[in-house]
């Protein structure tokens, strides 16, 4: 169809890139997808390879971007997302979301497209006030391991402001808090694959420090349908989208040992550097102005997780190289 809106996703073969791909095929955008592979895994996008409203370009986003055609939307989700990967590739993370997100906004500005990106909880450090509204600065040590994922966040959603009231660009910045759901990579270290991935080869659960630090996990479609909701509102300042159902390391590891009916208990590790105590979204701006919620509990959630990660082979799910 000619009149198809063209969306542009970065981090396309990722695990939130490769859902947000789906929506937006199932809204029968024109998917142009975008992934250097350096995080990501070409399976989760393979079944749209076939389709004729879905391309797909192996690029690396922090060099210059060229599109041919028109674009509506950009969605730029490109980066290492999980500790231990942007640990691993520091320099890439960095550039990744400054030098990558300008060739961006300069793409959206020639074409005349929005732009949503991708921030996170992350931006709010190891908070000191708890739930998290959009309108807490934040503690992000910025010389700590963790600040070059932090601040390339941090600068990400500064340039985007700037891009929108300097330029006039229509942007969208989504805070988002820990999500989870098929498509996670086993071995990428974030808890709940990890967990998972110990239950399954029948090894101890690592907890970090005594477990009782929280997190508050929100299932991906949940996710999805609030990214979808923002990028069609008229809000441009950032919005936090995560569920505010908090558990502390120690419930979850607790539930993830009934869940999977595993005979193994938990270890504790030392916690990582600068390792947040407290995290959960205040969400009353994504109701008031999206009229949305999350609607997957975490039971059902990590249910259907589990079901993915147990189905993946057997050598995948032993291959613990992180
Ligand atoms: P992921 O690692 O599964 O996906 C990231 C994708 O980006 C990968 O496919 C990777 O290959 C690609 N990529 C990285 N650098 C690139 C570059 N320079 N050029 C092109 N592609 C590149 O991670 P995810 O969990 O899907 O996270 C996606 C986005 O959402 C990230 O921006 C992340 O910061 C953000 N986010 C995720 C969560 C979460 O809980 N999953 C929370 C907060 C923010
Ligand atoms: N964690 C843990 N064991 C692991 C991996 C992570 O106890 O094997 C803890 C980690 O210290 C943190 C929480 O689980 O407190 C969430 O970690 P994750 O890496 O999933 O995401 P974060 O929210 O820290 O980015």
């Amino acid at each position: 169809m000619a009149n198809r809106k063209r969306i542009l996703i970065t981090g396309a073969a990722g695990f939130l890139g490769s859902h947000l791909c789906d929506r937006f095929i199932k809204e029968d955008y024109h998917v142009i997808a975008m992934d250097n592979l350096i995080t990501g895994d070409l399976r989760n996008i393979e079944h749209l390879f076939k389709l004729e409203n879905f391309e797909f370009y192996n690029h690396d986003v922090s060099k210059f971007v060229h599109v041919s055609g028109e674009l509506d939307y950009i969605l730029h989700f490109a980066s290492p997302a999980s500790p231990i990967d942007y640990l691993k590739i520091p320099i890439q993370t960095l550039k990744v979301g400054s030098l990558g997100t300008h060739n961006l906004l300069g793409l959206a500005l020639a074409k005349g497209a929005r732009m949503l990106i991708a921030s996170t909880s992350e931006i709010y450090g190891d908070p000191t006030v708890n739930p998290q509204p959009e309108e807490y600065w934040g503690n992000v040590n910025t010389v700590g391991p963790r600040g070059v994922y932090d601040e390339a966040k941090r600068f990400q959603e500064s340039i985007t402001m700037a891009y929108h009231t300097f330029h006039g660009l229509e942007t969208r910045i989504v805070r988002i808090f820990n999500t989870y759901g098929p498509r996670m990579r086993l071995n990428d270290g974030r808890v709940l694959p990890a967990f998972i991935g110990q239950a399954l080869r029948g090894e101890p659960l690592t907890m970090f420090g005594d477990g009782s630090q929280t997190r508050a996990f929100c299932y991906v479609d949940d996710l999805i349908e609030g990214i979808y909701r923002l990028l069609h509102s008229d809000y441009s300042q950032p919005m936090n989208i995560g569920n505010p159902d908090e558990i502390t390391i120690k419930e979850f590891g607790d539930e993830i040992i009934k869940l999977t009916g595993t005979d193994q208990k938990m270890i504790s590790l030392p916690l990582p550097t600068d390792d947040p105590k407290q995290r959960r979204p205040d969400i009353t701006k994504a109701k008031a102005i999206l009229g949305w919620e999350p609607k997957v509990g975490r039971a059902e959630g990590l249910k259907i997780t589990y079901e993915y990660f147990k189905s993946l082979p057997e050598k995948e799910i032993l291959h613990k190289d992180f």
